[in-house]
């Protein structure tokens, strides 16, 4: 039987997951969990390279993402693990940053995007270098496609730069070049109307809320700016709440748009309409999240069981590596192991 392909993808646990994350990546995982092997990073030191001053909460976030992971739909097959208790992603991204130039990374587009989006003046080292982390995260587990956005197609460039170095410089070709999974990443506007949905700016709707929380948030909601009266006619592809049915209610997109554009609804109905759909297609996320938010035991295991199994497979990785750079000192390790 053929082997299935590898995918490595996850997120960074800066807090509960949105439906941002759900348009952008989650519900495309759920999608691809069943034809691929996959591997989902919970990225936690990839925190630390902007948010040293908010890292306390980090163990607290890495629970509430696996719970909105299995929340959504991905599967206990899957492998769930967290990237600070892989060590030899550490030992791997200080192999690799050998073979990367500073020049290089300050050219990365996506670093500089990253910086300006998030406030990173004073750029620090683990910053600029963590497209290198992520080579490792990628490569330690030898995953053939990254589901990608475009704008994150520098990064996995960069990996294969860093493959190319590796079997040049070593003479051996301990990895293959990984492909992007491209897909088409929507970006979810916020309930602000402008920015995209984030956390830090307060205008998301979380798996975690409750459908009391969900319909505050909807209603306040920014619509058609150029709807100033009930009477007017509305704008449905200038009104952000428009987006919201076409992608969680399409089958009543067609009714919506007539209605708006002939007045015959008003916005503060279609919204609490909205906030209906929105509620019943959440509603079993919810009730699935909830179930594991209230068995955190169960949850560090599934995390466990996921971590120990990624590791199995860097360690393998890291042996070759070491191999390849001739720095495995097999002599040495005996003696680390007979305790002298
Ligand atoms: Fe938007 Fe609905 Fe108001 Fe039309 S009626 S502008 S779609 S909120």
């Amino acid at each position: 039987m053929q082997q299935k392909k590898r995918i490595l993808t996850g997120d960074r646990p800066t807090g509960q997951l949105h439906l941002g994350h759900y348009v952008g990546t989650l519900k495309d995982r759920v999608r691809l969990q069943d034809e691929y092997d996959c591997f989902f990073i919970i990225a936690d030191l990839q925190v630390l390279t902007d948010h040293l001053e908010n890292y306390s909460s980090i163990e607290s976030n890495v629970f509430e993402v696996m719970c909105d992971y299995l929340g959504v739909g991905l599967k206990l097959e899957n492998t769930f693990f967290v990237q600070s208790q892989v060590p030899e992603l550490a030992e791997l991204t200080m192999y690799f940053s050998f073979l990367v130039t500073l020049p290089r990374l300050q050219r990365n587009p996506t670093v500089k995007d990253e910086a300006k989006t998030y406030g990173v003046t004073n750029i620090s080292y683990g910053f600029l270098g963590y497209p290198i982390s992520q080579a490792a995260d990628i490569l330690a587990f030898k995953a053939d496609l990254i589901p990608v956005g475009q704008d994150q197609l520098p990064h996995i460039e960069q990996t294969r730069e860093i493959v190319r170095s590796f079997n040049r410089v070593f003479g051996k070709e301990v990895f293959a070049l990984p492909e992007p999974l491209v897909g088409e990443v929507p970006v979810l506007v916020g309930t602000d109307g402008t920015n995209k949905m984030s956390k830090s700016l307060d205008n998301f709707v979380a798996f975690a809320h409750s459908p009391e929380e969900t319909e505050r948030r909807i209603l306040n909601m920014v619509t058609d700016r150029k709807r100033a009266y009930r009477k007017d006619p509305g704008h449905p592809d200038e009104c952000f709440a428009f987006k919201y049915w076409s992608v969680f209610a399409s089958t009543d997109t067609l009714l919506v748009r007539q209605e708006c554009e002939t007045a015959a609804r008003g916005c503060k109905e279609c919204k609490a309409q909205l906030t209906g759909k929105l509620n019943e297609r959440l509603a079993e996320i919810r009730e699935r999240r909830q179930c594991y938010v209230s068995q955190p035991d169960l949850v560090w295991d599934i995390l466990a069981t996921g971590t120990k199994r990624a590791r199995a497979v860097a360690t393998e990785t890291l042996e070759e590596v070491r191999e390849a750079i001739r720095i495995s000192f097999p002599r040495l390790r005996v003696s680390i192991k007979g305790g002298q």
